[in-house]
C-alpha cells in the first residue's frame, strides 16, 4: 500500500479508540480541543511528505518540546555539563511526579523527558535574558520543523502559567537541591513557552524526520544537529519518551518517540521516516490514545520496529 493509503487506514482503525480518552484538563486551554480529532503526517526519504485527517490542525507541542530544548542545551553546553544536572534513567513515575526528587537532598531529576528533568535542562540554556533564551529555543524549533513562522500560543502559555502549581513546586525543589541556579520564574518562563509552541503534524513529522535521519534536513540534506547528539536524544526517547508507558511502548511499537499532553506524538523510525500523530484524547499516562493506535498499526505494516 502507498503511504497515503496506510495513513488513512491507520486513522480509520484508531478513530473508535478516541472515545476512550479525555483531553488534558489541568491546563484549561487544552480541554477546548475536540477529543474526536485525529491527524497524522509522515515525512519519508527526500522529504516526501504525506498526511491524513486533521494534519494541519494546530496544537501545542507540550512535552515534545523537551526534545528541542534538550538538543539546544546539548549544542550549547555539551553532554557533560547538561548531564551533570539531569540523569538518563527512566522513572516509571508520572511525567509531573516529584516524589523521587525529594528522596535525597541534592538529587538530580532522573531524565530530561519528564517535567523535572526538562526544567533542569531549561536552566542550562544560556542567553543575556529570558527573552533571548526563549527566542534561541524557538528558533531551534523553527529550524528543526523547517517552519519559520512557528510561534507560541499565548492563550495556552497564560493557561500553563495560571495552573502550573506542580511545575512551580518542582522548580523550587530543584533550586533548594542546588540543581538549578537561575531565577525560578525565568526558568519556568522558558519551560512553559516551549510547551506552548503551536505546531501541526506536518511540522512535527519534519522534526521527527531530522531525528530519524541522524540530524540532517530531510529535504536538503543539510546537517542541522550533530549525529552524536541525535543518537543520545533518540536513546532517551526510547527509554523515557512516553513517560511511564515507555517500556510497553518499546515492546509494542519499538520506535524512538516523544509524546505531549497536547495530544501529539513524534516518532523517529531510524533511517526510514519521521511520523507525527495527533489526537487530543489522552489515556491515564498522558499519551494520545488514538495516536498510540495509529503508531502500533504503522509500525507493524511498515516494519518500523527497531527491535
Ligand atoms: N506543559 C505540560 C506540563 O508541564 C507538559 C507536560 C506533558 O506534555 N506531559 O505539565
Amino acid at each position: 500500500m502507498e503511504y497515503g493509503g496506510l495513513l488513512n487506514e491507520a486513522l480509520l482503525r484508531a478513530q473508535p479508540y478516541t472515545a476512550r480518552g479525555k483531553t488534558a484538563t489541568y491546563i484549561g486551554e487544552l480541554s477546548k480541543k475536540d477529543p474526536s480529532h485525529l491527524g497524522i503526517a509522515l515525512c519519508g526519504p527526500e522529504g516526501r511528505m504525506c498526511s491524513a485527517g486533521y494534519s494541519s490542525e494546530k496544537f501545542t507541542m507540550q512535552s515534545i518540546s523537551k526534545v528541542v530544548t534538550l538538543i539546544a542545551a546539548l549544542e550549547q553546553n555539551g553532554a557533560e555539563s547538561v548531564f551533570s544536572r539531569v540523569g538518563m534513567e527512566p522513572t516509571g513515575d508520572a511525567f509531573n511526579s516529584m516524589v523521587r526528587l525529594d528522596l535525597l537532598s541534592g538529587s538530580r531529576p532522573f531524565n530530561p523527558m519528564i517535567n523535572a528533568g526538562a526544567i533542569a535542562v531549561a536552566d542550562c540554556i544560556r542567553g543575556n535574558n529570558v527573552a533571548e533564551r526563549v527566542a534561541l529555543c524557538l528558533d531551534f524549533a523553527r529550524k528543526l520543523t523547517r517552519n519559520p513562522s512557528l510561534s507560541i500560543d499565548q492563550a495556552v502559555l497564560a493557561s500553563e502559567k495560571a495552573t502550573g502549581y506542580k511545575n512551580r513546586a518542582i522548580v523550587n525543589l530543584l533550586e533548594s537541591n542546588g540543581v538549578v541556579s537561575g531565577s525560578p520564574e525565568e526558568i519556568l518562563e522558558l519551560y512553559f513557552s516551549m510547551c506552548s509552541i503551536s505546531a501541526d503534524c506536518r511540522d512535527l513529522a519534519c522534526l521527527a524526520a531530522v531525528l530519524a535521519g541522524g540530524g540532517t534536513d530531510p529535504f536538503t540534506g543539510e546537517r542541522l544537529v550533530r549525529f552524536d547528539i541525535v543518537r543520545l536524544v533518540r536513546s532517551l526517547m526510547v527509554t523515557c519518551g512516553m513517560y511511564d508507558y515507555s517500556g510497553e511502548f518499546a515492546s509494542t511499537v519499538g520506535i524512538p518517540s516523544k509524546s505531549g499532553v497536547g495530544g501529539g506524538i513524534i516518532s523517529a523510525a531510524i533511517g526510514k521516516c519521521g511520523i507525527a500523530v495527533y489526537g487530543p484524547a489522552l489515556d491515564s499516562h498522558g499519551n494520545s490514545v488514538g495516536g498510540l493506535k495509529m503508531l502500533e498499526y504503522l509500525s507493524d505494516e511498515m516494519d518500523l520496529n527497531m527491535f
